[in-house]
């Protein structure tokens, strides 16, 4: 019996979850964090997790006074995209080892930033994934949206790492190379995404084999009740207020198309193994239901917390653990109710994308997520109505040449070729 299953058994946790999501071994002393996407709205959530473990808090700290390492966390390293002042406050803050700067407008204001730091700076893609296959590295926060996120996550996985993943994009693009690379290399990857954490911790002791069905919630965005006309004169700001999540521009986007629960059906079927016959969607205004797991008996079992990041993101840091998180608590109290309705695929086509791709695999999910990319930056450029954005994705998608199971090289390739193609078709519609 391994050091590994050994603590699963102690611990009650489900035998028959794929290799990736088993408790990663006990380690004497302090993790060792790189978080990646460090200026993002995931990255700022999970400084709020590592304050929260500081022996003395930052409000009680004098002036350039930093907190450094906390009781069972230390940021070894953080990486920073277009937001200096942010990234210059963390490094301020938490001291960390490793610096990098993914763009070039933040690695060229460093140096005149944060003068005083002597630690290592390092610059662009090649930084990022430098930081993640760092042996001083325990757990890698991937917190990276986009594509722009994917080889700092496989270098991560390809290490070994604890991955915890936000950067849902590197199941979409690459699940089969991600899944089978974690279990050669015994990295795990645990779902940051609020509603694959939830699946995950209503598997733990379950099991998967008698899972009958799981459902994604969705907030439906702030389009929920939109008709088709009126989503069509839409402008950015209004697809930008999220009504319960506050998160960055690309996903506020997807979650008011609804592409971002498309995406999270196909990181759902490669992180749990999952038949797509078993994946559902069920729109939930509330975001108080994170996911729900019904098994083979008929009883169902649900994830509830008020909306906010820092609860899935401690989760998995502390995995199999539980410890007092910063995370909004539940007041059972107030009045409120939970409200459950099915999604109206008319109104949000993007579902049936996300079904087909994850029901097809190979090399779908990458050109789903470049054209969509794409088409978002696009809307947002005020190039396309909103309207527009899911039936680009379907003609880009449909006409790609389908490869079951492509490598990187050619994962990225129809990457690229799915960008131009995107391009062309809002500029010739
Ligand atoms: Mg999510």
């Amino acid at each position: 019996m391994t050091r590994d299953s050994r603590i699963a058994d102690t611990l009650g946790v489900a035998a028959d979850l794929p290799a990736w999501l088993q408790p990663p071994a006990v380690l004497s002393g302090r993790k060792r964090l790189a978080l990646l996407g460090g200026t993002g709205s995931i990255g700022q959530s999970t400084l709020r997790v590592l304050r929260h473990d500081q022996v003395r808090p930052f409000e009680t700290l004098g002036v350039g006074e930093a907190c450094g390492a906390g009781r069972r966390f230390e940021l070894y390293g953080i990486s920073g995209h277009g937001n200096l002042g942010a990234l210059a406050a963390a490094v301020q803050e938490f001291r960390p080892q490793v610096v990098v700067g993914s763009d070039r407008e933040v690695a060229r204001g460093w140096n005149a930033c944060c003068p005083g730091f002597v630690g290592e700076f390092y610059e662009g893609p090649e930084g990022l994934v430098r930081l993640a296959s760092d042996p001083a590295v325990d757990v890698v926060v991937a917190g990276i949206v986009g594509r722009a996120g994917l080889e700092s996550t496989l270098a991560a996985i390809e290490c070994g790492k604890v991955v915890g993943l936000a950067n849902k994009e590197t199941l979409v693009m690459a699940g089969h190379l991600a899944t089978d690379l974690a279990e050669r290399t015994g990295a795990r990857l645990l779902p940051v995404d609020s509603e694959h954490n939830a699946i995950f911790q209503c598997l733990l002791g379950a099991g998967r084999k008698q899972v009958r069905r799981v459902v994604l919630t969705a907030s439906g965005g702030p389009f929920r009740t939109w008709t088709v006309a009126e989503q069509a004169s839409a402008t950015p700001q209004q697809a930008l207020a999220h009504p319960t999540w506050k998160m960055g521009a690309k996903i506020s986007i997807d979650s008011a198309t609804m592409m971002n629960k498309a995406l999270e059906l196909i990181e759902a079927k490669w992180l749990f193994d999952l038949e797509v016959e078993q994946l559902q969607v069920v729109v939930h205004p509330e975001s108080i239901v994170h996911s729900l797991v019904e098994f083979v008996d008929g009883s169902v079992l649900a994830q509830l917390s008020p909306p906010d990041m820092a609860l899935p993101i401690q989760q998995v840091l502390d995995f199999p653990e539980r410890v007092e998180s910063p995370a909004k608590k539940m007041d059972f109290l107030a009045n409120w109710s939970l409200n459950f309705h099915s999604p109206d695929l008319d109104r949000f086509p993007a579902l049936l994308l996300g079904l087909e791709v994850a029901r097809r695999g190979g090399s779908c999910g990458v050109v789903l997520n470049a054209a969509n990319e794409v088409a978002v930056q696009a809307f947002l450029d005020g190039g396309i109505g909103f309207t527009q954005i899911v039936p680009i994705c379907r003609r880009v998608l449909d006409s790609h040449p389908f490869e079951a199971y492509p490598d990187l090289r050619s994962l990225l390739d129809l990457d690229r070729w799915a960008r131009q193609e995107t391009t062309q078709c809002i500029s010739k519609p």
